[in-house]
């Protein structure tokens, strides 16, 4: 128990503090389809081992119908990362959080071929034998939750569970 009061040094005990903070440093992902909350933080890397603080609302209503929102302290997305999540959450922005201020907020956009993110589904592609080539997905739509990936060695299409193939 000790701990975990260490870590809230920056609260109160006021009953609003209990509605999510703004955070300091770090990233805000904001518009992420309803469900789809989980999925971002595995993309992020983020389990039971992340020390940092994690927050996240799920089936918020937003001026555009039910949203997820995560916040990260501490932590801003690589480039992987950003495309990863576009796969699952297209319409989402990712807001960065420097001492307390937004300082960027990017819409997030799909792009048209994702490399040596996602894993082909099928053991005799190329890119699973032991030839040393990356995976290379064509995205052939992306919808409100989740996009298709056709892989251009072999055709495979991976169109649900995306998150399932990454690497
Ligand atoms: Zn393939």
């Amino acid at each position: 128990m000790a701990k975990f009061y260490e870590n809230e040094k920056s609260e109160t005990n006021k009953k609003s503090d209990l509605r999510i903070k703004a955070i300091e440093n770090g990233t805000v992902i904001d518009h992420i389809p309803c469900g789809q909350a989980f999925n971002v933080l595995k993309i992020m890397g983020i389990n039971e081992n992340f020390k940092k603080t994690v927050s996240f609302v799920m089936n918020a209503v937003g001026s555009r119908g039910g949203k997820d929102v995560v916040k990260i302290e501490g932590m801003e997305l690589t480039e992987k990362q950003v495309a990863a999540i576009s796969l699952i959450a297209p319409n989402a922005t990712v807001n960065i959080i420097r001492d307390y201020n937004v300082i960027s907020k990017t819409q997030i956009k799909t792009p048209n071929e994702i490399h040596g993110i996602i894993k082909c589904i099928n053991p005799n592609c190329i890119t699973n034998s032991k030839e040393p080539i990356q995976t290379s997905f064509k995205v052939e739509s992306e919808s409100y939750d989740e996009s298709i990936l056709r892989c251009k060695y072999c055709d495979s299409i991976i169109s649900d569970d995306i998150v399932k193939h990454l690497f």
